[in-house]
């Protein structure tokens, strides 16, 4: 059997017809209605002339109709690309143009971002508008949908090397790239969460992470594959979430280390009600060991790490302990818990020297993480170049840096890019946020490198301080003093009210890096 995601929801809808597949604030549907609202979808895709292989944009944060557009989308074989609902409008002008997206689905809230550049989009036939209602030339999503038939559809063909997916990076370090992932990729990774989270029908789902990016991308399938419930969210908010989670007996969610710590702020000052259904919770981005500590004590959730990347679909490496460890003191567990970890099945993970040769297994040589897995992108859209340094004899080069322990434990150091080098020695900017997270101030921190007479480069750190607490700029750096090595601690801090991020929570450095360098990368 051809590996395609629509098998997905075949199987909910054949196993759990009945079973609430999304609740969306007041709207609540079945997986049979969800399955006929699929179909309509569908048939009014065709309708507008969509074809295999055709690409259709979507803009909205995390609602039921965007979930709806992934199978509707897939039925035809053609390929969604989901749009990041925090960018501006030259940016989403670049991406409808440069993947030639022939149609826009784009909510009413953000409805604003397109109206400036409508003029200027070279392939958009269509735009259809949900939640309310956009201007004249466009479709309405609801009345629009209902005119179509529920009954099934007569799928494309479909290969499983077929793409499915264009997604465009974070632009953490950039210019997003299109990143092309295919039915296989997305099926293959599917299977392997749904083990290492163990996924099942009583799980209740509650969509924190943005559907268009990749780590959001994929719960369509694995929730879905299994009859779990999805709970939309629009907006990251810590009180929502706490609310969502309470009133729909939520068991599993994703997010941003930088969510996970608005959280904690949250429960801090309200000291809220935290017996929840909450089963585990899973972040990436190397969250620093305390919040590690303070999630699994405080709010009583089971934490796991996760490392990947959008081009790899994403994930790859997965933070698992290793049986002989659980006698270890829990501090020291959550210390290899703060680690990205161990490869998940179907991924082959190296951390290579530049010489091509692994790192010894000792916790300090650093080298590049390397992945080979099904879940490895086809390759950049209409960038063959960046496709061909990316992938290297069906390595993928990630650009971040690693050590691995003596048990095997990966541990991500940092983004090549990120690391500071002062006096020809390597800081990761991650381990010296991971310090000051440990000051009861510190509300956020995020660290560069910036130009040093003597050393090339010494680290500074943004810091946003907690409400209501103090700390100057020497306490900091004399704290840092007291856990790091010398020449890691920040020489100089700049106090600011926030920190620059992308719309899945990621500290966005070369924002920071301006202040210093200039539009240096
Ligand atoms: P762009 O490629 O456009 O600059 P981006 O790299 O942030 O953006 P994503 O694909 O969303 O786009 O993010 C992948 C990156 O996130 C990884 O390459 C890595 O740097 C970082 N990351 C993911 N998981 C972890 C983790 N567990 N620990 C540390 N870093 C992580
Ligand atoms: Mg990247």
């Amino acid at each position: 059997v051809p590996l395609i995601l629509t098998q997905f929801l075949d199987r909910a809808v054949r196993l759990y017809g009945e079973k609430t597949a999304v609740i969306d604030d007041n709207k609540k549907i079945t997986y049979y209605e969800l399955n006929e609202r699929v179909n309509q979808l569908s048939h009014g895709l065709k309708q507008l002339g969509v074809e295999k292989g055709d690409r259709v944009a979507y803009l909205a944060p995390n609602t039921l109709e965007m979930l709806e557009g992934f199978y509707g989308i897939f039925q035809l074989g053609a390929i969604m690309v989901p749009l990041n609902i925090r960018l501006k409008p030259e940016d989403y002008l670049y991406i409808l143009n440069h993947s030639e997206s022939k149609l826009l689905f784009v909510d009413e809230e953000l409805y604003h971002l397109i109206e400036p550049i409508k003029g200027d989009l070279q392939t958009v036939e269509k735009i259809i508008v949900q939640n309310g209602k956009g201007s004249e030339e466009d479709l309405f999503y609801d009345e629009w949908l209902s005119q179509f038939s529920k009954e099934p559809f007569a799928r494309a063909e479909i290969d499983e090397h077929d793409v499915c997916s264009l997604l465009y990076t974070s632009g953490t370090t950039g210019k997003p790239k299109g990143v092309m992932l295919t039915h296989r990729n997305n099926y293959l990774h599917a299977l392997s969460v749904m083990h290492h989270l163990r996924v099942s029908d009583e799980d209740i789902y509650l969509h924190i992470l943005p559907m268009f990016h990749v780590n959001g991308w994929g719960a369509p399938f694995y929730y879905t594959a299994n009859g779990a419930t999805h709970i939309c969210l629009r907006k990251a908010k810590p009180e929502l979430i706490f609310e969502k989670i309470k009133n729909h007996n939520v068991t599993v969610m994703h997010m941003a280390p930088t969510v996970l710590n608005t959280l904690l702020q949250y429960h801090d000052q309200h000291q809220n009600d935290v017996s929840t259904n909450v089963r585990v919770v899973i972040a990436g981005s190397a969250p620093p060991p305390a919040f590690v500590k303070r999630v699994e004590n405080e709010l009583g959730w089971e934490f796991i790490q996760v490392y990947g990347m959008t081009e790899s679909s994403p994930l790859s490496l997965i933070s698992t302990i290793r049986p002989q460890l659980k006698n270890l003191p829990i501090e020291e567990q959550h210390r290899f818990k703060a680690k990205a970890g161990f490869p998940m099945i179907g991924c082959d993970v190296k951390v290579v020297k530049e010489n091509g040769e692994e790192v010894k297994p000792n916790g300090k040589e650093i080298g590049e993480v390397i992945t080979r897995s099904n879940g490895v992108m086809k390759g950049y859209w209409k960038n063959e170049e960046a496709t061909m340094s990316t992938i290297q004899n069906g390595w993928l080069h990630t650009g971040d840096m690693a050590t691995v322990d003596e048990y095997g434990h990966i541990d991500i150091v940092d983004r090549k890019k990120d690391i500071i080098i002062s006096g020809g020695e390597n800081i990761s900017s991650i381990e010296v946020e991971g310090v000051l997270y440990e000051h009861p101030a510190v509300q956020e921190a995020a660290v560069i490198a910036i130009p040093h007479e003597k050393w090339g480069e010494t680290p500074h750190a943004f810091v946003v301080i907690k409400e209501g607490e103090t700390v100057t700029e020497e306490e900091l750096i004399a704290f840092s003093r007291q856990h790091l090595a010398h020449f890691k601690a920040p020489t100089s801090i700049s106090f600011v009210d926030e920190l620059p991020k992308t719309a899945s929570g990621k500290i966005q450095k070369v924002q920071l890096r301006k202040h210093f360098w200039g539009e240096r990368e």
